[in-house]
């Protein structure tokens, strides 16, 4: 069930091409700061509600960014054979950029997400014919692709800010990331680029420990090389779920949803909880945290980069100008959504106030 509110959703589209057997959905949340903005979701089991509840987060993202987009989504749904056949993906993503023209770019504008990446993006402006129609393009194309790490440059920077916040003395801490996938991997990168210690990383396979810090550049190439963190000799290797609850005072969760609930809540050691990742706290272990006074960025506070750089590629802005403008706004919003932040206000609900704030504003 979709609950409609003073918000939106303002359109849901079902979109069906009988010539190749596109199954498509396009939710535009609400267009009162521009366009809707957000991904491509593709898998055999995207539903309506599913890219509902993901263009509302993309509402409030990009007001809290100040970008001029609204909130969207899409998903089309394919089979496991389908997303791995590349003619057949390709057949696919051009179809349904031809039957969203006089959609994209006027309300919608695509970009990546689950199973879909710059070459997609390519195909879906073939199918439209308006290179404005979707962003995290190929650099050819006048892109900057998701592949830059912007996302995981924001996330560095918002920890940054929050660590100033906290007074904690950056040479002191330790850091844990889960996921070393395209968030965790470059937010890793920069931090330790930084001289931040990071001293556990973890993948789908497993995690890699040493409390006197990892070498993220080797890492990355280990990753690289055989696809698993856990092949880096110079620590000890835990099973994946212990990333939690490691002696650690940031914890950087950038990879699966709901990671940190009921069940491990109480494990948790961190001060610091940066949301790299979408939803990975429940919003039951979120109360406890914000009892125990664990300072928690929101995902849609701490995430934007990819959105922001978005925003650049659209504004046809070069790389150095987009991570420019990721490392301001995202300060800049860090900052403010921390300073409004009570005993009484959650981070999550000051972001989300401002973000309401802004859009209502719009709205008129
Ligand atoms: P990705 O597919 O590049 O990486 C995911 C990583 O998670 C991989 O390293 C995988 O091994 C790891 N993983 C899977 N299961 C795990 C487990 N049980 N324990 C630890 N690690 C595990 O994905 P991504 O683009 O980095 O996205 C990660 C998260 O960030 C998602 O929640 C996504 O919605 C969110 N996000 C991504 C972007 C972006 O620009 N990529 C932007 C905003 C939000």
């Amino acid at each position: 069930m979709i609950e409609k509110d003073e918000f939106g959703p303002e359109k849901i589209l079902e979109i069906y091409d009988p010539k190749v057997k596109l199954n498509a959905i396009l939710v535009i949340d609400n267009t009162a700061l521009g366009p809707g903005k957000g991904g491509i979701r593709m898998t055999p089991t995207v539903t309506k509600e599913e890219v509902f509840r993901l263009a509302r987060v993309m509402t409030w993202k990009c007001a809290l960014a100040e970008l001029p987009f609204g909130g969207g989504k899409s998903g089309i749904i394919a089979s496991n054979e389908e997303i791995k056949d590349r003619d057949r993906k390709r057949e696919l993503l051009t179809a349904f950029g031809k039957a969203l023209k006089g959609i994209a770019p006027e309300i919608y504008i695509a970009a990546p997400d689950i199973n879909t990446g710059e070459e997609e993006m390519r195909w879906f402006v073939e199918g439209n014919g308006n290179l404005k129609s979707a962003t995290g393009k190929p650099k050819d194309l006048g892109g900057l692709p998701h592949e830059l790490g912007s996302t995981g440059y924001g996330v560095f920077h918002s920890t940054l800010v929050a660590l100033e916040f906290l007074g904690l003395d950056l040479s002191e801490v330790k850091i844990a990331i889960e996921g070393f996938g395209n968030v965790g991997s470059f937010a890793a990168k920069f931090l330790a680029e930084k001289g931040l210690k990071i001293v556990a990383v973890s993948d789908s396979k497993g995690c890699i420990y040493n409390e006197n810090g990892l070498d993220i550049e080797k890492l990355i190439e280990i990753k690289k090389e055989t696809g698993k963190v856990t092949e880096y000799k110079d620590g000890k290797i835990l099973p994946n779920s212990a990333i939690y609850s490691l002696d650690v005072d940031v914890l950087i969760p950038a990879a699966l949803a709901d990671v940190i609930n009921l069940e491990n809540v109480n494990e948790v050691k961190a001060k610091l909880i940066v949301e790299g990742a979408n939803i990975p706290i429940t919003p039951e272990a979120e109360k406890i945290l914000n009892k125990r006074k664990v300072l928690i960025v929101p995902d849609f506070v701490a995430n934007a980069g990819g959105v922001i750089s978005s925003y650049a590629e659209y504004m046809g802005f070069d790389e150095k100008k987009a991570f420019k403008l990721i490392e301001e706004k995202i300060r800049k919003n860090t900052k403010l959504v921390l300073e409004k932040t009570t005993e009484k206000i959650s981070p999550r609900e000051a972001a989300l106030e401002i973000a309401k704030e802004r859009v209502r504003k719009a709205m008129g």
